[in-house]
């Protein structure tokens, strides 16, 4: 009798440690969705202010994608030089309660999202996916720094 207890308290843990594994797989795909509809909001601030005008998604010449790549480079170096002149935690210069680096930070994440929705990318698939294969890679991913 008392054995047949222990493994049925042995399958219910089981089962409560698929259902946990399972919740946080829903979880973590939902972040990942929502990730691609902040992305879509991205672009939809970006079109209202002209940003965007006679393109479509999915649909991205070489050069425009060069001002995708640059304006994405040029917000990187905005967070370098606030670095460098000792400011990345000093209010920025708009009229926002951002600090520099949070500013930037912002700048980066919304122009890459930007980027990806132009491109017709489900960024929050890629970063699921990519997540995924960061988490088979060996400690420092093989690098010594
Ligand atoms: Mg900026």
């Amino acid at each position: 009798m008392e054995n047949k207890n222990e493994k049925q308290q042995e399958q219910n843990e089981k089962q409560q440690e698929q259902n946990e594994k399972q919740q946080e797989l829903l979880i973590e795909n939902l972040a990942f969705c929502s990730v691609s509809y902040v992305a879509k909001q991205m672009y939809q601030v970006a079109t209202e202010h002209g940003f965007h005008e006679g393109e479509t998604i999915g649909e991205v010449s070489n050069s425009r994608m060069s001002e995708f790549i640059a304006n994405l480079h040029g917000e990187v170096s905005e967070l370098w030089e606030a670095h460098r002149d000792g400011k990345l935690f000093a209010q920025c210069n708009k009229p926002v309660a951002l600090t520099c680096a949070e500013e930037e930070l912002a700048d980066i994440i919304i122009r890459a999202m930007d980027t990806a929705h132009s491109l017709g990318i489900n960024i929050g698939k890629a970063i699921a996916t990519k997540t995924s294969y960061n988490k088979t890679r060996p400690y420092k991913h093989g690098k010594i720094c």
